[in-house]
């Protein structure tokens, strides 16, 4: 039994739907398929921008997206189904009205619960768009509401998924559909939306963002499948983001700790979340291209043997370096280093980077509108404090091989640290600014 997640941009028209449908064809004779659906292209967004709206009220927007996301959805289903009268779109008429009806109330209070219950509506839809299409074409399959598979607390947009309940409401319910054997031809085919969850209480909640490949890895690990396949727009993981680096490699063959650090350093391609359950079972990721399935793409697993043949690049932009003096003539020790720490966690921000000397405590970070000054305040209150705005963190796995000096390009590297296997680098740009 396999699992497929398709992300937004392999389905964000007809002819990419027609496309996954195809892929789907050809690689569910060998078994048992459970295929996890993001929203269609770049519906996700616009919804976030209607619940906005909504939480403002402010009608006149919220209904112009509310009716662009309509028509959008309706004219890809036009496009798939030639009969006006296929009950698709019935199914859809009465989502959007779901969707309608919810949104000409008054908005509670808490914005991440009407975020979920709104923004949901993406896949609910996507995933009836083409499961209705593959059903068109002679797949056979069972649409199954991921809100009571994926089991989940209430902390709406970001809820932690309840892994006994999940395992053994995914178990239950999908089982008997995937191990039905009286269902002759072709084998069982389940379709369900990625991202989305909910409470025993039947509340919607969500997963995060780019939480799909999150999902397609709950329901693997509850299955034991024996492979994830994430189909997406790019060959599989590459050694680089190719609008930052030309020429960039792609990575055949890393190990699970390998995609784990990758993604820790800032690397997009896999949601981080999504790689621990498979670890934990031993279960196989493969990031495929949907425009070249016949491609083998990337595969994660426990080998490590591949992992330092090439160098790994990852850019961080709009980097902080701060650098923390003791106003006395204390050294760095852990009394000084656990009220900088204390700091940091209270406003949330994360390092991404550290190194000290006897008198300094030097960090690098994401700036952040809002919590950036606020944690520089709160340090200024114990210590002397400079720090340099707009950099570039630069990390390299693997570093040996690498153009260091290509990476660099003459411009001024403010700090520099190495591990065995991981070089980073801070350095200034143009526009770069620095501050007492
Ligand atoms: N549709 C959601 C998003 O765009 C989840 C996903 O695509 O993984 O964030
Ligand atoms: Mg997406």
């Amino acid at each position: 039994m396999r699992v497929f997640k398709f992300g937004g941009a392999s389905v964000k028209d007809p002819k990419s739907v027609r496309n996954v449908a195809e892929i789907i064809k050809h690689q569910h004779d060998t078994g048992p398929l459970v295929i996890v659906l993001s929203a269609m292209g770049k519906t996700t967004n616009a919804l976030e921008l209607l619940c906005a709206m909504f939480m403002e009220r402010n009608k006149t927007s919220m209904m112009a997206i509310f009716d662009q996301l309509k028509t959008s959805h309706l004219q890809v289903a036009k496009g798939l189904f030639s009969d006006p009268n296929h009950p698709v779109f019935s199914v859809l008429e009465q989502s959007f009205y779901q969707l309608y009806y919810y949104i000409t109330e008054e908005p509670g209070n808490n914005y991440n619960y009407e975020y979920d219950r709104i923004v949901s509506t993406g896949e609910m839809v996507s995933t009836q768009i083409l499961s209705a299409y593959l059903k068109e074409i002679g797949l056979h399959n069972y649409l199954f509401n991921a809100q009571k598979l994926v089991i989940t607390d209430a902390n709406f947009r970001d809820a932690r998924v309840d892994w006994i309940m999940s395992t053994r409401n995914i178990r239950e319910k999908l089982l008997p559909f995937l191990t039905n054997i009286e269902e002759p031809i072709l084998p069982p085919l389940v379709i369900t939306q990625g991202f989305i969850g909910g409470t025993t209480q039947g509340f919607t909640t969500t997963l995060g963002r780019e939480g799909s490949d999150f999902t397609a890895a709950i329901i693997a690990y509850a299955l034991d499948a024996s492979e994830v396949v994430i189909w997406k727009d790019v060959a599989g993981l590459l050694n680089a983001d190719p609008k930052i680096l030309r020429n960039t490699l792609l990575l055949n063959n890393i190990s699970y700790q390998e995609a784990i650090e990758l993604a820790y350093y800032g690397a997009t391609v896999i949601h981080p979340k999504t790689l621990k359950p498979l670890l934990s079972k031993n279960i196989p990721l493969r990031v495929k291209s949907f425009e070249q399935p016949n491609k083998a793409g990337s595969l994660i697993n426990q080998n490590e043997t591949y992992d330092n043949l090439v160098p790994s690049y990852i850019f961080k932009y709009n980097q902080v370096l701060v650098s923390i003096f003791p106003m006395d003539f204390s050294f760095i020790a852990e009394e000084n280093l656990s009220r900088i720490f204390a700091d940091f966690a209270r406003h949330g921000v994360r390092m991404n980077l550290m190194q000290n000397s006897a008198i300094s405590f030097s960090a690098c970070f994401d700036r952040d509108k809002t919590k950036t000054p606020a944690l520089l305040k709160d340090l200024k209150k114990n210590f002397h404090v400079k720090h340099n705005s707009n950099l570039e963190l630069v990390t390299v796995r693997h570093y040996g091989k690498a153009n260091i000096d290509e990476l660099v390009r003459g411009r001024e590297v403010l700090l520099e640290q190495k591990s065995r296997t991981t070089l980073q680098l801070v350095v200034k740009n143009d526009a770069s600014t620095s501050c007492k």
